[in-house]
């Protein structure tokens, strides 16, 4: 068995840096895969003045392990601005600067590949077998464990597909697109924290200066991201492991009420937003250059010259709420969905979902897999929304995921994982929460 790997990490996002992280020890044998051949965390969306909606402390390490070498404050302290950093009393860090720690960590993990894309997985039964292409051709890695956090794809209205072009696209390319808005009318779709930071980016002219704006969103108004101390309990391990514990039903029910938890538009970017508008129209009387349609949803698009949106007012309704936009760029700030990769697709008999389809995924975030007798584990980190709860596509909870795996790959509790003394009362002792159904 020497030559198998314990873990074979693909994708190299935040959520698999953390394991790598965490495995920095080198007691397990390890190798990750990344396909980019430089390190970048979502650089399509990297716009100025974006930031984190996340803490810093939150970072690949330091709820689980606070003296790793790979979390924030040693990057800062190594980049030699940590004073400066105290001094600039910033409650969130720049996404620019994150993307840099990000960057700054991945280059010091030397069980980190990049340019090597994991291109299919094989079950061989007591292991499992990797076809990897990387800077030196093809290469064949076996390996007992894998951890797949590949990332998510662009969600697209079935409808939009064919017209994506040069100017209908989404917003996950826009600062690698750079396109030219001179004197051109804009609709942004999608009124969460992406189309508002689009907005304000059009605003600013980051692509020339465009004749109209028009933010649709499909919500009742630009809504806020909730911030709130309570509400940030749901993004601790606590919670997590109650949310567990609710019937299948309960959780769907959960993750929709959650909503604006972990998918509004962030306070300080909704002030900046209002700010604009109101010198916009107030102090330079340009009051036709931004359109702000909520409540409306995207039905259909077609072309002829233009863009043609169909929308549907749901504030009104029926068909007096029909209307229609003309638009030269559509830019599709519609969100991303998950979605596994494609290499993994020979393993999807093997795999066990529920009556959704959705992966059936253990504590430590380890899927069923059908009739294996063998303790070979496939991890999958960002895909368990409906059985981890809100958290998990959110940067919130990686290190503590991450030490999930960790454990359970030693079989042990390598890092402290335990529940810590939180004051919410989620649940009473001795509740049967799975015959709970409401
Ligand atoms: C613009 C943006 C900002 C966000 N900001 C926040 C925030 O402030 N706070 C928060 O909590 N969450 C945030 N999120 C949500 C989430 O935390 C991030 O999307 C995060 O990057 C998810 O990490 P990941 O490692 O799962 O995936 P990704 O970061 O998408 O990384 C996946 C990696 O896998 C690689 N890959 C895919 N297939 C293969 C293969 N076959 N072989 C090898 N490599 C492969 C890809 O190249 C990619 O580098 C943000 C999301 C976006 C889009």
């Amino acid at each position: 068995m020497s030559n198998i790997l314990d873990l074979a990490g693909i994708g190299a996002g935040p959520f698999n840096l953390a394991v790598a992280a965490l495995m920095w020890d080198k007691s397990l044998k390890h190798r990750f895969f990344e396909a980019k051949s430089e390190f970048s965390w979502h650089p399509g969306l990297m716009l100025p003045g974006a930031m984190m909606q996340t803490s810093y402390l939150k970072d690949l390490v330091t709820p689980v392990d606070p003296t790793n070498p790979y979390s924030f404050l040693a990057y800062l302290v190594e980049k030699k601005r940590f004073y400066d950093f105290l001094n600039a009393e910033q409650r969130t860090v720049s996404r620019q600067e994150f993307a840099d720690y990000l960057g700054w960590a991945a280059k010091r993990l030397d069980s980190l590949e990049m340019d090597s894309r994991v291109q299919s997985v094989l079950d061989k039964g007591e292991y499992f077998e990797l076809d990897i292409h990387g800077p030196k051709g093809q290469e064949i890695v076996k390996a007992k464990n894998i951890c797949v956090a590949s990332g998510k794809k662009p969600n697209i209205p079935e409808f939009c597909r064919p017209q994506l072009s040069e100017t209908c696209f989404h917003a996950l390319e826009i600062a690698l697109r750079n396109p030219d808005v001179q004197g051109k009318r804009v609709a942004v779709i999608g009124g969460g924290q992406t189309g508002a930071e689009v907005v304000i980016n059009l605003l600013n002219r980051q692509w020339g200066k465009p004749e109209q704006i028009t933010w649709i969103s499909r919500r009742s108004n630009y809504l806020p991201l909730d911030e709130t101390p309570f509400t940030n309990d749901w993004f601790t391990p606590e919670y997590v492991n109650v949310f567990r514990q609710l019937s299948q039903h309960r959780k769907e029910q959960v993750v929709a009420e959650q909503k604006l938890a972990s998918d509004g538009i962030s306070p300080d970017t909704l002030k900046e937003l209002y700010q604009l508008f109101y010198r916009l129209v107030h102090l330079e009387g340009d009051t036709n250059r931004m359109v702000l349609m909520p409540n409306r949803e995207m039905l259909e698009i077609s072309k002829c010259g233009a863009y043609r949106v169909q929308l549907q007012n749901h504030l009104v309704g029926g068909t007096e709420g029909q209307e229609w936009l003309d638009a030269d760029i559509v830019i599709l700030c519609t969100g991303l969905s998950e979605a596994l990769p494609p290499c993994i697709a020979p393993l999807q008999d093997r795999i066990a979902r529920d009556g959704e389809g959705r992966l059936l995924l253990s504590d430590s975030f380890a899927a069923q897999l059908n009739s294996d007798e063998s303790d070979r584990r496939l991890y999958f980190l960002g895909t368990g929304r409906y059985s981890h709860g809100i958290a998990e596509p959110q940067l919130s909870l990686s290190a503590w995921r991450a030490a999930q795996v960790v454990n359970d790959l030693h079989r042990e509790s390598i890092y402290d994982n335990q529940e810590s003394n939180n004051f919410m009362n989620w649940i009473s002792p001795g509740k049967n929460l799975e015959a709970a159904v409401a």
